[in-house]
């Protein structure tokens, strides 16, 4: 009975580092770096100050550290990806006082890109949230765009755009 017992005891042991390895796994999979997971792409962050607005995939902390993390379909990371990551990284400095030293895009082979929070991206993404608020103020007057000819071709609004390619 006693080695019954035990036999049964091992065969749990083996089934739950098993599932634990397959959980790691998935998680790897899916492109979670480690760390603990603070919000899930269930936190809308919004900046007073900048009129900015982003709700990240994914935010972890490690150690005192908070780190974005963006998973994308595509293969490569665009600019424009990286200029998500830098709005992310202003709206979680802002809402938790925590500067982010860089942020990870996930693309969909799964591979990781690390992209630093650079005073040069932050500039940048300021400049363009500074050329919408213009815009806004003059609403007559249209943001010139540069869209690649796919990105339009899948547009919604492409029947109404007057910038389609
Ligand atoms: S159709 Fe117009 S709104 Fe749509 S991606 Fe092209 S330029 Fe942008």
């Amino acid at each position: 009975m006693a080695n019954r017992l035990t036999l049964a005891g091992i065969a749990l042991a083996v089934l739950g580092l098993a599932l634990l390895i397959h959980a790691l796994r998935s998680r790897w999979a899916r492109g979670f770096i480690s760390g603990k997971t603070v919000t899930l792409d269930n936190v809308t962050l919004f900046s007073k100050e900048h009129l900015l607005v982003g709700r990240p995939d994914r935010i972890v902390k490690r150690g005192e550290e908070l780190i974005p993390e963006e998973w994308k379909s595509s293969k490569k990371v665009q600019p424009w990806h990286i200029a998500q990551l830098g709005t992310y990284f202003i709206l979680i400095e802002e809402h938790y006082g925590v500067r982010p030293r860089f942020g990870v895009i996930v693309t969909g082979d799964g591979r990781r890109k690390r992209i630093a929070n650079t005073e040069e991206l932050r500039g940048r993404v300021l400049a363009v949230a500074q050329q919408v608020r213009e815009s806004r103020r003059q609403v007559e007057v249209e943001l010139a765009v540069s869209p690649a000819g796919w990105q339009c071709r899948a547009c919604g609004q492409r029947s109404r755009c007057r910038q389609a390619r």
